[in-house]
């Protein structure tokens, strides 16, 4: 059985991300979404709740969603996963991801990183955009599932 996991922040899920996985688990097995616990993004929302919005909105057979602290690395392997996937929208985002790749791939031979490519529609959509729309008042439906548009407006009404 090959497992993949799907490392990211996820604050919040995006239908980028969603589009994603819907690919990722094209060809794997398994797919393991699994939010990072860093708190060196300092996250709106806690792990936990990011945990939680991505289980509402992705309820895809052989899609479990998890989380992690420390190394990606040696979370994969207790895993036994034998990818990380990662999306890349534009060439703006492949230095970082580039570089990411390789450093995984050095403490990790046997771990390969798989990017996904994103529709078009969704290249231009991260997180950081969503969160600022929404802490204005904005529509953020068409980039979150409904659900997520719930979620944000308590956060912003707390
Ligand atoms: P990170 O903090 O690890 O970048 P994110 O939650 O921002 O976490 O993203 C996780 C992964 O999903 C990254 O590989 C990122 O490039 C990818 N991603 C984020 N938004 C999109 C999108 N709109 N389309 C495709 N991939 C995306």
């Amino acid at each position: 059985m090959k497992k993949a996991i799907y490392p990211g922040t996820f604050d919040p899920v995006t239908y980028g991300h969603l589009d994603i996985i819907k690919r990722a688990v094209r060809l794997f097995d398994h797919v393991i979404v699994s939010v990072a616990e860093s708190a060196a993004k300092n996250p709106l929302f806690t792990a936990e709740e990011r945990v939680v919005m991505i289980r509402e909105v992705c309820e895809i057979d052989n899609v479990s969603v998890d989380r992690f602290k420390g190394l990606l690395v040696d979370y994969a392997t207790e895993q036994n996963a034998v990818a990380l996937i990662r999306g890349l929208r534009a060439v703006s985002d492949f230095e970082y991801e580039f570089q990411m790749a390789l450093v995984n791939r050095k403490l990790s031979e046997e771990l390969s990183t798989v990017f996904l490519m994103p529709h078009e529609q969704y290249t231009h959509l991260n997180s950081s955009i969503v969160r600022e729309v929404a802490s204005f008042g904005g529509d953020v439906s068409p980039y979150v599932p409904p659900q997520i548009v719930q979620y944000l407006k308590e956060k912003f009404s707390e």
